[in-house]
């Protein structure tokens, strides 16, 4: 990643000392990298728990659920709602594997 001088367009030099990256320019501007790569790991973390958040709202019907309900019809059952979750089944070359199960009967299928 290349980024120029707010202050005189000039390149920065990026500067490690120790712990703490930061971008220097010759003007004497300098830009902490360190401090926005904590900002960007506490919006991951923020949007992480927004999603545990939504997946608790979405299981609330059956609490020991972690999967999200999709509309699905069961084979077993009358039953349309079912857990979706997808599965790395071989390698990770090959497309993963959807898998539902009933929220109704608790039968599990997989679809290709
Ligand atoms: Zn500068
Ligand atoms: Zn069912």
């Amino acid at each position: 990643m290349v980024e120029f001088c707010p202050e005189c367009s000039n390149l920065l030099r990026r500067q490690v000392i120790g712990e703490s990256k930061t971008l220097v320019c010759k003007c004497g501007f300098q830009k902490d990298l360190s401090q926005n790569a904590e900002d960007i790991k506490n919006n991951t973390k923020l949007k992480e728990e927004a999603l545990n958040k939504n997946l608790i709202i979405v299981s609330q019907a059956d609490k020991i659920s972690v999967h999200p309900i999709v509309k699905k019809f069961c084979p077993k059952c009358t039953s349309k709602d079912a857990e979706a979750w997808q599965e790395q089944t071989r390698s990770a070359d090959e497309p993963s594997t959807s898998f539902f199960r009933c929220v109704e009967c608790k039968h599990t299928w997989r679809e290709y």
